[in-house]
């Protein structure tokens, strides 16, 4: 069995994770025929869009995508690819895994945390409204007379949009996720005090959709208090399913749980289409030093992996690259705190890791 997969190296140190990435897939001994396409501001400079159609078309026929990060001009600029890509193919799941490997440089230990994150809306949705614009002026007019709210003439607008349908959608995701992995509790996060009918509904359409699944525990937690209670006992959380920004705040702040951003790997899913990338994003400064830890795009393959119903592949996978992490030795800067100056870069850890895989 060979398997089509787009593959995109995305930009920053994004070409030389996915690399790496590749080499150890490859060396799991599954076949894979590689459709290469590319996005971001080199696409863009030549032919004038970061996101090019043959990119949606290969994904749309291989119904499956490994991507590298893809850098975001901030302010100004295109939108984000990544934005893009999630909204252009309907991805409304992101799945990030967050789990301590033995050796990471973390203060905690036995974190297994699943954030399922709402990846179309909320203050993502794009629509905004730059501060000047005849648009925006007739918006701040519109809330003055519907509201009798004042709003500065010199504001940006960004609308923050959640829907019942997609909150029951991403709420019932996390669900199924927690059944079909023998999750026992899912934690819904919002800010339904403040924001009542935006979170507010978010807040309503988890709790109706809990009902659905008696044999899972359900709680809620308003988004500060839980970021307090993820640093003080993380091990209390499990499946954690939140609205666009919040999800994303979260995953990184549970990066930095496990050991870093280069530990922490995702999927972007809809219910028969998956891209798989890592929670981090290009690190510019790092680009062409052979210096960044592949290993969350690595995991991102596992992840893939177990997707494709090859689940003896992932487990060597993941087993050859938590024996890497654990013996300390073939690792990159980020997983060396205390000793910078002995870490290796970017291909020697595929090296090691493809060394690991022939053994088993
Ligand atoms: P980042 O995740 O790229 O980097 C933050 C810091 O984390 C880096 O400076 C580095 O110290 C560390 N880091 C990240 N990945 C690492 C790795 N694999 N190995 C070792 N250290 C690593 O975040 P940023 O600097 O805020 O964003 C850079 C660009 O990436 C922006 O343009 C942003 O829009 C984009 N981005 C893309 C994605 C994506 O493609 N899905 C996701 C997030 C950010």
């Amino acid at each position: 069995m060979v398997y089509n997969i787009t593959l995109i190296p995305g930009d920053g140190i994004g070409p030389e994770i996915t690399e790496a990435t590749k080499r150890v897939l490859e060396a799991t001994g599954i076949g894979f025929h590689w459709d290469l396409v590319y996005v971001g501001g080199g696409v863009q400079a030549k032919i004038g869009t970061p996101l090019p159609d043959n990119v949606i078309e290969s994904i749309r026929k291989n119904r499956i995508a490994l991507k590298g990060p893809v850098t975001t001009p901030v302010g100004s600029g295109f939108r984000s690819v990544n934005v893009a890509l999630r909204k252009e193919l309907g991805l409304y799941a992101c799945l990030r895994l967050c789990k301590t490997y033995a050796g990471a440089p973390s203060l905690y230990k036995d974190i297994d945390i699943v954030i399922v994150r709402e990846n179309i809306e909320d203050l993502y949705s794009g629509i905004e409204f730059e501060v000047g614009s005849p648009e925006a002026a007739r918006l701040i007019r519109f809330i003055s007379e519907a509201t009798g709210e004042v709003v500065r003439q010199d504001s940006g607008l960004s609308i923050k949009v959640i829907s019942g349908m997609r909150s029951r959608r991403i709420v019932r995701f996390a669900f199924e996720y927690a059944r079909a992995h023998q999750r026992k509790k899912v934690t819904a996060v919002h800010k339904a005090n403040i924001m009542k009918f935006s979170d507010g509904l978010f807040l309503s359409a988890a709790r109706e959709v809990a009902e659905e699944y008696p044999d899972i525990e359900f709680e809620d937690r308003i988004v500060d208090n839980m970021n307090m209670q993820l640093v003080q006992k993380p091990q209390r959380f499990d499946v954690v399913v939140a609205p666009n920004l919040y999800g994303d705040l979260l995953s990184d702040l549970c990066a930095g749980l496990i050991g870093g951003l280069g530990l922490a790997p995702g999927a972007n899913l809809s219910d028969d289409m998956a891209v798989f990338e890592p929670t981090h994003g290009s690190a510019p400064k790092y680009t062409g030093l052979n210096k960044a830890n592949p290993m969350a795009m690595m995991l991102s393959g596992v992840m893939m992996l177990r997707y494709l119903g090859e689940g003896e592949g992932a487990d060597r996978l993941e087993k050859a690259i938590a024996e890497v992490i654990a013996e300390g030795k073939d690792v990159t800067y980020d997983l060396k705190p205390e000793a910078p100056h002995t870490a290796v870069g970017t291909s020697q850890v595929a090296n090691a890791v493809v060394e690991k895989l022939s053994r088993y």
